[in-house]
């Protein structure tokens, strides 16, 4: 079975060919004829919609390697795919035997601050695989208003990832890194503190096994979770 993402270009170019003539075929021969029955009209669109939907698709697969030619309104279509140029695809393609890449780094873009946070926002996204949700949100610096009565706060540019597995949730942004432990019913108040303010029999309650190096620099952490949980077993 041929690799979706690593078709040759000009096995691409071909295709794009066949489906755009097909699509011009659709349109000149039946879509616009003179005397057509609403019935014949109504499958013809529909097969049109569908030979475009297919174009959308295959045109995930062009690189644009021939550049781009002018259009009316100023614009530019790219000479394969016809694809207007700066218009976001509706689509993403992903290849089901390859390593995975959806987009790139983004971090905030100016040094501005905007006046909300939908005008600050640069990226907002986020993707459910195999079971784990994974989120990115990118913003610059914008105002933001907690009351009336209380002048506005700007809100610093970050970029923020959030990753959730089960009812495990992590955070990581430029400064912290934050790890929320599933909610138990019998939580209550919520403390926070350095591991050396807190009391040596509070932390022996705590699963977590710090990693440091011969300096005492600080390498990581282990949080034990689940403690307890029935293990699937594969022995027989
Ligand atoms: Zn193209």
């Amino acid at each position: 079975m041929k690799r979706p993402a690593n078709n040759k270009a000009s096995d691409v170019k071909r295709w794009i060919k066949d489906l755009l003539r097909s699509m011009d075929l659709v349109c000149k021969r039946h879509l616009n004829r003179a005397r057509i029955s609403k019935r014949d009209l109504d499958s013809y669109y529909r097969i049109y919609q569908q030979l475009g939907l297919a174009w959308e698709y295959l045109g995930l697969q062009c690189k644009h390697v021939e550049g781009y030619r002018k259009i009316t309104g100023g614009k530019q279509a790219c000479r394969i795919c016809g694809k207007i140029k700066g218009v976001k695809d509706q689509f993403v393609l992903l290849s089901a035997l390859e390593p995975k890449k959806i987009g790139n780094m983004i971090k905030p873009t100016s040094n501005k601050t905007f006046a909300n946070a939908k005008a600050a926002s640069v990226l907002d996204d986020s993707i459910e695989f195999h079971g784990a949700r994974l989120s990115v949100n990118v913003h610059n610096c914008y105002k933001s208003r907690i009351a009336k009565c209380i002048p506005d706060i700007t809100i610093a540019d970050e970029r923020i990832v959030n990753l959730r597995e089960g009812n495990v949730a992590c955070s990581i942004d430029d400064y912290r890194v934050h790890v929320r432990m599933p909610v138990t019913p019998e939580r209550g108040k919520v403390y926070g503190g350095f591991v050396w303010e807190l009391k040596r029999e509070t932390l022996k309650r705590f699963p977590v096994i710090m990693e440091y190096d011969d300096k005492g620099n600080f390498l990581g952490l282990d949080i034990l979770h689940g403690i307890g949980r029935k293990r699937r077993c594969q022995c027989r």
